[in-house]
């Protein structure tokens, strides 16, 4: 069984050709990060037309170095949901186009899902397992109970922590500083953190009273613009400008926002342990999504796992962030299951509007 994964719901246009095995065949991806980064922020029109763009070369791209014609593909599998509706609707177009010229399956994708199943391209990890998904746009811990069915325990009430690494970076004008000019805000935080004392800054870990394992970043961001501004005033600086402190504030926003995750992560834990929802041996957590490409988050994650007596599996940072492959794979996970494989796509329309019509259960509940 071979699968083509086409990948269009934020700022990567990506595409792969994945076999059964977890073997990538082909792979391509087109960055949008370096556009964005210059307008502080996806304008989705701007994100629409550099998908649109590219994603003929990119799909050609996975194609050709596979060596797998079109004709040779059991399925297309690409994202549908969540995402950017006008980012969506170019891969879901392609991919409709393609289904019909080759008459092929096709296979609708929720982004989320690939990241969590991801890993199992990877490793032989058995469900159920635990799941931290950290991302641009989401923070979730989920049981994978199987290909498609997850008992979600617990998610962000405000917004994701790729999102404020991203606006703390921002804020501190990275794009500026020489070293980290081209990084993601995740990146350029962890690069400048390294060299930082996270112990001069104190910055509360949020929702430490809150019996749930739900996330909170949002405060904390406002908190750390509070003393950005104080700094700045102190420095005579104006905003844009670099802080001579920048190091040390980018190790405590690390730092607080790895504890935060670790601590909802541990009441997860111990209440998977109380359900019986986990094995009770050799149960593993698996951490996916931009975030996780964090060395020191995956540190601290680690030490809590250590500490359960759980195994800790994080797929490599380049199948962390958006690519094809995750979806390719998830489109093969689905053939093997027999779930959510669509022979006629005759009632898809795919304006982006349309999108919501499309009958894919959301799983992640
Ligand atoms: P979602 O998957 O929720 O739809 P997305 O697809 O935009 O969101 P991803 O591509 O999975 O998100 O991840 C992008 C995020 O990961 C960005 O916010 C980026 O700052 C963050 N990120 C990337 N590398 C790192 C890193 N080394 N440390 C921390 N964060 C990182
Ligand atoms: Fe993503």
């Amino acid at each position: 069984r071979l699968v083509l994964g086409i990948e269009t719901s934020c700022d990567d246009t990506g595409a792969a050709v994945v076999d059964e095995n977890g073997r990538i065949l082909g792979e391509a991806i087109h960055s949008q990060k370096e556009v964005h980064l210059k307008t502080g922020g996806i304008i989705p029109p701007v994100a629409q037309k550099l998908h649109a763009d590219n994603i003929d070369r990119v799909v050609n791209e996975a194609l050709v170095s596979s060596g797998i014609t079109p004709q040779e593909l059991s399925a297309i599998a690409t994202t549908v949901k969540p995402g950017l509706a006008l980012s969506l609707g170019i891969g879901l177009s392609y991919s409709l186009k393609m289904v019909n010229q080759y008459s092929k399956p096709f296979i609708p994708i929720h982004h989320m899902e690939a990241h969590a199943l991801t890993v199992r391209l990877l490793h032989n990890v058995d469900f159920p397992f635990l799941v931290l998904l950290i991302s641009g746009g989401h923070c979730i811990l989920a049981v994978a109970k199987n290909v498609s069915d997850f008992l979600l325990l617990g998610q962000s009430l405000d917004e994701a922590p790729g999102e404020t690494l991203d606006k703390v970076s921002r804020r501190l004008s990275l794009i500026n500083h020489p070293d980290c000019a081209s990084m993601s805000g995740g990146q350029g935080i962890e690069h400048l953190a390294q060299n930082g004392n996270r112990k001069l800054y104190n910055f509360r870990i949020p929702m430490s009273q809150h019996q749930d394992c739900n996330f909170s970043f949002a405060g904390l961001r406002n908190h750390i613009n509070h003393v950005i501004r104080k700094k700045e005033m102190e420095e005579g600086i104006q905003q844009g400008q670099i802080l001579s402190c920048i190091a040390d504030i980018a190790a405590a926003t690390q730092y607080t926002i790895a504890f935060h995750i670790a601590k909802r992560t541990q009441r997860a834990i111990l209440f998977c342990k109380k359900e019986c929802l986990l094995p009770s041996t050799a149960a593993t957590l698996v951490v996916s999504g931009g975030v996780a490409s964090n060395g020191y988050i995956r540190r601290v994650l680690k030490s809590v796992t250590d500490s359960m007596d759980m195994a800790l599996l994080c797929p490599p940072p380049k199948l962390c962030t958006d690519n094809g492959v995750m979806i390719a794979w998830n489109g093969i996970e689905r053939l093997r299951a027999g779930v959510g494989i669509m022979n006629n796509t005759d009632g898809i329309r795919y304006e982006p509007r349309a999108l919501l019509g499309i009958d894919v259960s959301d799983h992640v509940r």
